[in-house]
């Protein structure tokens, strides 16, 4: 039935910028801390009070737009957005409506089979955050806690050109990895400093009018994302299958029934009787303005993912991998400068980095090995200084503990140098086939393949150090 209909998606996503300050006054912005310990009257909507814009929150909004090619708005201003809730206490939320800072724009996602997709920008925004209600279990009290007031969002608002659930929530990470390299939110869906609205229709397959859409307000994770996504489009088919009527409604998300409920319909939705703020100043981007933050861009994941496929020659999964954070980007071209060759120091990253990182439950940038390090520990290996083993063992779990000391200096400490004395090795060799002449007799019947056992047993003999090449030639040379 679902292959009769297109399912169609526009996302409005909020991220919270990662300022000192608020919005509009200096109250800090910071997650958990006491209830209402980060007020003022600014942020309270106290009569009278004056608000003042946040710099940097502008720029960190004029980055984003720079990143998603989108035409930055020379003159824009802030709009009052009247409505009545209890986390609200201004009576308005302050955002933008006729003249945001960011318009057009574009960002390209893969799609799950490998094909790449342009997803528009309608615009980007800025507003303020509001309070946040809190119900305790067993507790028939509503709480209110107003330190989330006042924070600084952009909201990123598409054009309906997603077609699947799956393309959402690709969308939905390339935002949240281009937010994450600018630096200008954490990106934490479950603390809520990114979250996301869907909205979803579905038109008979081939016509080219969009459906009725209902919004899904607020989820705080992919899965989720995708899951609210997947209902609706059901639910959207069953109910045209039926001769039934769409209605335009705002939605909920269940996490426990996986489907989405009704909140409230059009016909009761406010009227936000949206007007430029008479309290603030319109915001006027000039040119040198705008120079001097397009000289601090970041180099943005598109155009590492081409330099690592084009330049580095990477393969696009290894590219993908590496580009998945700026911090392990950047790694990988230190690697590459310390004259590592660029397959090996993706190995490295995507191995021996990746389980310890993942082991020990950390981000890259808490990695404590430094590129330049690391690249001396690789050398190690290139020069046949060090077996590989050990250098990925042994030598890479001393330098996580003393990752200021020389890798060289640690493996002579602990006398990890990879052996290429002949004597010793044809000695080692000799006693382990002496000790085992039924496979010495099977190999030289034609079992080629126990070499490999014979190369094991050397390994074990010597702890890891036998340089491999010369042994493998000498455990040749010894049994035929
Ligand atoms: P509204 O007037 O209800 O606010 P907008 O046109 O401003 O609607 O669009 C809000 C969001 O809804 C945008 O992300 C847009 O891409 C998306 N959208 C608009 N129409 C549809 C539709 N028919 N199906 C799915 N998404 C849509
Ligand atoms: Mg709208």
């Amino acid at each position: 039935m679902k292959n009769n209909y297109t399912l169609v998606i526009g996302l409005e996503i909020h991220a919270q910028l990662q300022t000192k300050s608020k919005m509009f006054c200096t109250d800090a912005v910071q997650f958990g801390a006491e209830p209402n310990s980060l007020t003022s009257p600014i942020s309270l909507g106290h009569p009278g009070a004056m608000p003042v814009v946040n710099k940097k929150a502008v720029e960190f909004a004029i980055k984003m737009g720079l990143a998603c090619g989108c035409k930055i708005n020379e003159l824009n201003y802030f709009d009052r957005k009247n409505y009545f809730y209890p986390d609200l206490p201004k009576g308005y939320q302050t955002t933008q409506d006729k003249a945001p800072i960011c318009v057009g724009g574009a960002v390209e996602i893969r799609s799950g089979n490998g094909e790449k997709k342009t997803v528009r920008l309608n615009r980007i925004h800025m507003e303020e955050d509001a309070g946040k209600l809190i119900h305790l279990e067993g507790n028939a009290d509503s709480f209110i806690d107003l330190n989330r007031a006042g924070t600084p969002l952009i909201e990123i608002v598409t054009e309906p050109d997603l077609r699947s659930a799956g393309d959402a929530s690709t969308f939905l990470m390339a935002i949240r990895k281009l937010v994450r390299y600018l630096e200008i939110c954490d990106g934490n869906m479950e603390e809520g400093s990114f979250r996301c609205d869907a909205n979803v229709s579905v038109m008979p397959t081939g016509s080219t009018e969009y459906g009725k859409k209902v919004e899904i307000k607020n989820m705080n994770s992919f899965r989720f994302v995708q899951k609210a996504i997947d209902f609706e489009f059901s639910r959207q088919c069953n109910l045209l299958e039926n001769g039934a009527e769409i209605l335009s409604e705002t939605r909920m998300f269940s996490a426990e029934t996986g489907e989405t409920y009704a909140m409230r319909s059009k016909e009761t939705m406010n009227d936000y009787r949206y007007f430029p703020d008479p309290d603030l100043q319109p915001i006027f981007v000039d040119e040198k303005w705008l120079n001097s933050i397009r000289e601090k861009m970041p180099p943005l994941p598109a155009f590492l993912f081409e330099k690592f496929t084009s330049h580095y020659l990477l393969t696009e999964n290894d590219a993908t991998f590496l580009t998945e954070n700026r911090e392990t980007a950047l790694y990988f071209e230190a690697l590459c400068l310390s004259k590592i060759p660029a397959k090996i120091s993706a190995n490295w990253l995507m191995g021996t980095v990746q389980s310890y990182l993942r082991e020990n439950n950390l981000e890259m940038n808490q990695f404590p090995i430094s590129a330049s390090s690391l690249g001396e520990l690789i050398q190690l290996v290139l020069d046949n200084t060090i077996s590989h083993t050990i250098a990925a063992g042994e030598l890479f779990n001393q330098l996580v503990l003393s990752p200021e000391t020389p890798p060289i200096n640690l493996a002579e400490k602990l006398n990890l140098f990879q052996n290429s004395d002949e004597a010793f090795l044809k000695e080692a060799i000799d006693k382990i086939l002496l000790q085992m002449p039924d496979k010495v007799a099977a190999y030289k019947s034609g079992k080629k393949g126990l070499l490999g056992l014979f190369m094991g047993e050397l390994k074990k003999a010597t702890q890891g150090k036998a340089d491999p090449r010369l042994s493998s030639q000498l455990l040749e040379r010894a049994l035929n």
